[in-house]
């Protein structure tokens, strides 16, 4: 397991004053994601109600267990103004469970599992199987330069089909496709979170500030 490894602040980041943006705090590795946008220079709103939905500029959705971010995101009556909200623009990155929230289609979900929905893919959950349930590789990702991305997989999903409205970012060595945007959405099978990796938080940034505009 990779230990938390906290980056230092890349000096061209620019978030507007002003600009807010939610972290989806009921569950899951929200804390991490809240530290890397404030490192960004970034407000950071924690969101656990519907009307802190109207403080914000963008959303995180951290990685955890989907089955229970969905459970709870329904007890707390956040499904259905997130799925308004996404549907009305908002921009959005999820890892791991958060990228499962996001999936128009989650496979292999528990029974009854909600997503939010908004990216046009379907996601197999827990794809890598119990064997091996977590571990770590370089990828290329030419969208956010030359350098690789260290990427740790932890009981990750894999994203199956990239509907036509979606973009892979991202794959393995084998072609299964692990990052993706859509739009004002983007979402991630890995944690760039927990490893100083800034550059996925500062390209959802960017789509921040310019659907902000
Ligand atoms: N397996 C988890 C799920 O189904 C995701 C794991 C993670 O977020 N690290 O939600």
């Amino acid at each position: 397991m990779t230990i938390l490894s906290v980056g230092t602040r890349p000096a061209d980041t620019a978030v507007p004053h002003g600009l807010r943006v939610g972290v989806l705090a009921l569950q899951g590795d929200f804390r991490e994601h809240a530290h890397v946008l404030r490192e960004l220079g970034a407000s950071v709103e924690l969101v656990r109600r519907p009307e802190e939905l109207d403080r914000i500029d963008g959303l995180v959705i951290p990685g955890g267990e989907s089955s229970v971010m969905d459970k709870l995101a329904r007890t707390f009556g956040l499904a259905e103004p997130l799925r308004a909200a996404i549907t009305a623009g908002l921009p959005v990155y999820g890892t791991c469970a958060g990228l499962i929230m996001l999936a128009d289609t989650i496979l292999d979900g528990m029974n009854g599992q909600q997503s939010l929905g908004g990216l046009d893919i379907a996601v197999r959950r827990n794809a890598f199987g119990s064997q091996t349930a977590s571990f770590e590789t370089d990828l290329e990702i030419p969208a956010l330069g030359e350098k690789p991305v260290h990427a740790v997989f932890i009981r990750a999903p894999v994203v199956e089909t990239v509907g036509a409205k979606a973009t892979a970012l991202a794959t393995l060595d084998d072609g299964r496709c692990v990052a993706v945007e859509q739009g004002n959405l983007l979402g991630t099978s890995f944690h760039p979170e927990i490893t100083g990796e800034y550059r996925f938080h500062q390209y959802f940034l960017q789509k921040l500030v310019a659907a902000a505009r």
